[in-house]
């Protein structure tokens, strides 16, 4: 497959390997290229660009005019306004704004650690599962349950424990007063799209709960939309004490929050933690125009609509003898397609999608992702996945 030339990657960090076209404009879920090549977007900038490209224009343009960034050493209207309307929308007490996903996850581990060692110095150990992703700082990598993402790096904070997400047994063995957290996502994002039984996230906010520590829902990916209600845990039911959200949160402007619950709401004191773009107006300004848009009913509705049409197709691509697909699975608009590794790595795909004008996000256990923007229109969705069906065949003739 068609790798990019390697001008690009040479004044990098080697640290990803981006498809060879070379990107200059979008619009909606529309790219186009340097050549002026057409491309449909369902990768969404791995699920940030909720409203498409170029979608905040207006409002990025009228805030970059007033008040860009100021600290969290003053005060501004527009900080507060927006704290208020996440609350609204999850019920949760207290927010912290950072500017990315491991950066929300770290503050909610430092949270969970803080609450720990004021209770005893031992009341330290956090859970996660194995395939998470939550982050490649310090806390977050340490919680990550993949082997691949730690290695080379030691050592990493300690007293991180990583069990297998189906084994509930385990669980409630591994866990004692010792515990300040569990952390976990709904669904596996980076993971390949792999949903936690929520029977499992209950028990775990049940162990929580009983030995005094903190449940902490990583909704990062599936967060702000994606799954069809703000949340993915309002869907299921679930009671956290701390949620982490970032990359649709700012449809492409870089915005993090961790939202506390009653549990968590008064740990951290002046000086505890901080970040100097945290809550910077800009990304602000985005975060309020994305929430204009997820507190409309129709446009979750949208999101569970266009994602059963997705799935739908993805389905009979899966059903054709000669597809590479052996399983779809996820939630919404965050889709995840299992691929024959025998028949088409995901990095294959990925490159097959690109060159036939479609992409989409390649992720752990040989799973390519959808996730487009959600609002995305039907015509564009059915255009990328047939391009996308095309793109997998090409390769079993
Ligand atoms: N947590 C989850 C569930 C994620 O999917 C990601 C990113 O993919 C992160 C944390 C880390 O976010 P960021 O890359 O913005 O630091």
């Amino acid at each position: 497959m068609q790798e990019a030339d390697a001008s690009y990657e040479r004044v990098l960090l080697a640290t990803y390997q981006p498809a060879p076209p070379l990107f200059v404009r979008g619009r909606g879920s529309e790219l186009f290229d340097d050549q002026d090549r057409r491309y449909i977007d369902l990768s969404g900038g791995i699920a940030v660009n909720l409203l498409g490209h170029a979608g905040l224009a207006a409002t990025l343009t009228d805030a970059a005019g007033r008040l860009v960034h100021l600290s969290n050493l003053f005060r501004c209207d527009l900080v507060g306004r927006t704290a208020s309307r996440l609350l609204e929308l999850s019920g949760l007490q207290r927010v912290f704004f950072a500017n990315s996903g491991s950066e929300a996850n770290e503050g909610a581990l430092k949270c969970a650690r803080k609450r720990g060692q004021r209770i005893d110095r031992e009341k330290y150990r956090v859970i996660s599962f194995e395939g998470s992703f939550h982050g490649r700082l310090g806390f977050a990598l340490a919680a990550s349950g993949q082997e691949n993402i730690r290695s080379g790096f030691g050592p990493l904070a300690g007293g991180f424990v990583h069990l297998p997400a189906d084994d509930r047994d385990r669980l409630r063995r591994e866990c004692d007063e010792r515990l300040c957290a569990v952390i976990v996502e709904p669904i596996m994002g980076e993971g390949g799209i792999r949903p936690v039984d929520p029977q499992t996230i209950e028990l775990a906010g049940q162990l929580c709960q009983q030995h005094d520590a903190l449940l902490i829902l990583d909704e990062i990916q599936s967060g702000c939309g994606r799954t069809g209600s703000f949340f993915c845990y309002q869907q299921l039911g679930l009671h956290p004490d701390v949620v982490t959200a970032a990359k649709g949160l700012g449809a492409g402007l870089p915005v993090a929050a961790v939202l506390a619950g009653p549990r968590a709401g008064d740990v951290f004191a002046p000086g505890d933690h901080g970040s100097t773009f945290g809550g910077n107006l800009l990304a602000m300004a985005a975060v309020n125009a994305v929430l204009d848009e997820l507190e409309r009913k129709e446009f979750l509705e949208q999101v569970l609509r266009k994602g059963a049409l997705a799935s739908e197709m993805l389905a009979k691509q899966a059903a054709d003898a000669a597809s590479p697909i052996v399983e779809v699975r996820g939630r919404g608009l965050m889709l995840g397609v299992r691929l024959d590794p025998q028949a088409l790595s995901a990095r294959d795909a990925f490159l097959q999608a690109v060159a036939a004008g479609v992409l989409v996000a390649p992720a752990g256990d040989n799973v390519i992702r959808i996730l487009p923007a959600l609002n995305i229109e039907d015509r564009i969705l059915q255009e990328g996945l047939d391009l996308l069906a095309g793109a997998l065949r090409a390769r079993q003739g």
